[in-house]
């Protein structure tokens, strides 16, 4: 006979079956990644997700968002925002997108909190030492170094206080001819942190978004575990790490000498300038920031670098930042913020 107890009891096993009949049929949760070549480096986005075609659709909406911003700061296109300032400077204002003035807004920022060692002025340098073209494996120009006064004579056009934004109307001037914005030195992190707002957007719970030497996580992995993020040996093989963070919610930038440089009687000339002498920026190796923002990491990574040992850490300090740095001697200091997620070595595979 069922008593009101035993009917209880039922229902209650019943409850039971059904909750973990409709656990099961939970569709698995994967990772689906894809890259493109966008920003003049690779892009890798990486997402969790229990379905093939959300994937899908989240992924590509990113990439558009980073697509959209690549045209407007690609000094190759003569259409973007960035070239047109350049070409307009001395002679007018140039109404940019939002993301363009957002970004140069952030450059400035930057280098107000490091006193001008990061400077998105920095173009006619950039352009004079000419290091990325002169390191294609197709460019038949053998490293040359450029005439010192040369480089004086482009240093005067180096001064981010010489941008004048227009805030009323979203428009930027660079006061004098011959200056150029050069967006390279915080771009990356930026597309990092609006990559990652568009696939949340498409309802995306976890993933990565690499853009070469700027990440930012978000979420866990499938098995509950954090994102595990390798960094760079800078004197290594392209695989050699010299540590790996675990990390959830965070973004990590990393500048280094190793990326972009030549070799003249055993000098290393790198692709990271210190806008006060004109020259690369000496006393790191790398530099690598964690922070929740990549447009925080990313702007600060090469200050940081360009500020050298003493006065980056004292950034690094002021701003709260978890600090990974690789020293030219190749010794290593790590902020007691980062130490904690570092995974022990017995714990990496
Ligand atoms: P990467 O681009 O290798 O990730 P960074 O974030 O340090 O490394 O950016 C380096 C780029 O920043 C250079 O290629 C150049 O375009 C730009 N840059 C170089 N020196 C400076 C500087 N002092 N301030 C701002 N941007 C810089
Ligand atoms: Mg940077």
């Amino acid at each position: 006979m069922l008593n009101i107890a035993s009917i209880k009891k039922l229902q209650i096993i019943l409850i039971l079956i059904l909750l973990i009949n409709s656990c099961s049929r939970q569709p698995e949760q994967k990772i689906y990644k894809k890259f493109r070549i966008l920003m003049d480096t690779i892009i890798t986005i990486t997402v969790v997700s229990p379905s093939e075609k959300e994937a899908e659709t989240a992924i590509n909406n990113a990439f558009s968002v980073i697509e959209r911003l690549d045209k407007s700061l690609s000094s190759f296109s003569p259409d973007s925002d960035v070239s047109k300032i350049n070409h307009s400077a001395g002679i007018d204002f140039v109404k940019v997108s939002t993301d363009t003035y957002q970004l140069i807004n952030a450059a400035i920022k930057s280098a107000q909190i490091s006193d001008g060692a990061f400077d998105p002025t920095i173009g006619p340098l950039v352009n004079l030492w000419d290091i990325a073209d002169i390191i294609k494996p197709d460019a038949h120009i053998s490293p040359k170094l450029p005439a010192l006064n040369k480089i004086k004579e482009k240093l005067m056009f180096v001064n981010y206080k010489d941008i004048i934004v227009d805030d009323h109307d979203m428009s930027i001037k660079l006061r004098k001819k011959g200056m150029a914005i050069d967006l390279g030195g915080i771009a990356k992190g930026y597309a990092a942190d609006k990559a990652v707002a568009a696939l949340k957007a498409s309802g995306i719970k976890s993933g990565i978004v690499s853009c070469a030497g700027d990440l930012k996580v978000f979420g866990n992995k499938p098995d509950n575990s954090n994102w595990l993020v390798g960094i760079r040996a800078p004197r290594g093989k392209l695989d050699d790490l010299i540590a790996v963070l675990s990390l959830k919610d965070l973004a990590v930038s990393t500048s280094g000498d190793y990326e972009r440089f030549f070799i003249i009687n055993g000098i290393r000339y790198h692709h990271i300038l210190d806008p006060k002498t004109g020259y690369p920026a000496n006393g790191f190796q790398s530099v690598t920031l964690v922070n929740e923002q990549g447009i925080i990491t990313d702007g600060l990574d090469t200050a940081v670098f360009v500020l050298g040992p003493k006065k980056g850490l004292e950034l690094v300090n002021k701003m709260g930042l978890m600090a990974y740095f690789v020293y030219s001697d190749g010794s290593i200091y790590i902020t007691d913020n980062l130490k904690k997620l570092i995974v022990p070595n017995d714990k990496k595979n």
